[in-house]
């Protein structure tokens, strides 16, 4: 069996205790080494098989993958964050179903609930946003029609931009464009949850100068949204007046 693990988003006590189980059995682990932090291999038996998956390419990963399977070894894909965001793991659950061998998603924190919490802030302030936007700036990679920065930013709902803190002027641009006002609360968050993460608060307007004033150029996520300022109303949920399923409102 094979299982894609999300490590969380930096520091090791952050992956969850199935993930660490399957660590501490595992005959086979391949890591994304640019990401996962080292710590969690200590984990791994004395002689657990270890791959950096940073230096291979998709086919190499699949054929250790394979190669561990047909060894009968318990195999973990280990992947920062959780795997299902910008994680690569459909290509390679392709290619294990074509092989006929089966897998199970163990999930991770990701790094956009690691930058949450290191603010801290709530991506869904009633009144503010209901709304989270998980994207990334057109790069090397290019992002599908429609999904361009301008066109998200113009619904002024929460953003967490990935893989994009090489390229804030130009996000910096098209966040404009699109419709948040250059006044805009935003954040700079390097390496979330690692022991020498990094806070930077700044506007939509100051992103790139704030990056470049603080030498962050990767490893880092961009917040923007209103929820990173004052304001917003107090939820119905916890409202006294407001009846659900558990409690009966009273009359104001
Ligand atoms: N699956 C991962 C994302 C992988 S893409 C997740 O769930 O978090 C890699 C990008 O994620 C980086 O370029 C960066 O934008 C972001 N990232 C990953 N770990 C981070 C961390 N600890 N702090 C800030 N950003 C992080």
């Amino acid at each position: 069996m094979i299982y894609f693990v999300g490590a969380g988003s930096g520091a090791p006590d952050l992956i969850t205790v199935r993930g660490a189980r399957l660590l501490g059995k595992a005959g086979c682990v391949v890591y994304a080494g640019s990401l996962v932090n080292p710590e969690l291999l200590g984990l791994c038996p004395p002689d657990c098989e270890i791959h950096d998956s940073a230096r291979m390419t998709l086919e190499e990963v699949i054929d250790v993958l394979l190669a561990a399977e047909r060894a009968g070894r318990l195999t973990v894909r280990l992947h920062t964050g959780d795997p299902c965001v910008y994680g690569a793991i459909r290509e390679q659950m392709e290619r294990l179903d074509a092989a006929g061998v089966s897998y199970t998603v163990v999930p991770g924190v990701s790094s956009f609930c690691g930058a949450a919490a290191a603010l801290p802030a709530e991506y869904t302030v009633p009144g503010v946003s209901q709304t989270v936007i998980l994207t990334r700036m057109a790069g090397r990679t290019p992002v599908p029609k429609g999904q361009e920065l301008s066109a998200l930013a113009a619904h002024r709902a929460s953003m967490a931009l990935f893989l994009s803190a090489g390229l804030l002027e130009e996000s910096q641009a098209e966040l404009l464009r699109g419709g948040y006002s250059p006044d805009t609360p935003a954040a700079i968050v390097y390496k979330a949850t690692w022991p020498d993460e990094r806070v930077f608060r700044c506007t939509v307007s100051t992103l790139a100068e704030t990056a470049r004033e603080n030498g962050i150029g990767k490893t880092a996520l961009i917040l923007v949204g209103d929820f990173l300022g004052e304001g917003g109303e107090r939820s119905l949920l916890y409202d006294p007046a407001f009846t659900t399923g558990y409690r009966e409102g009273i009359a104001p």
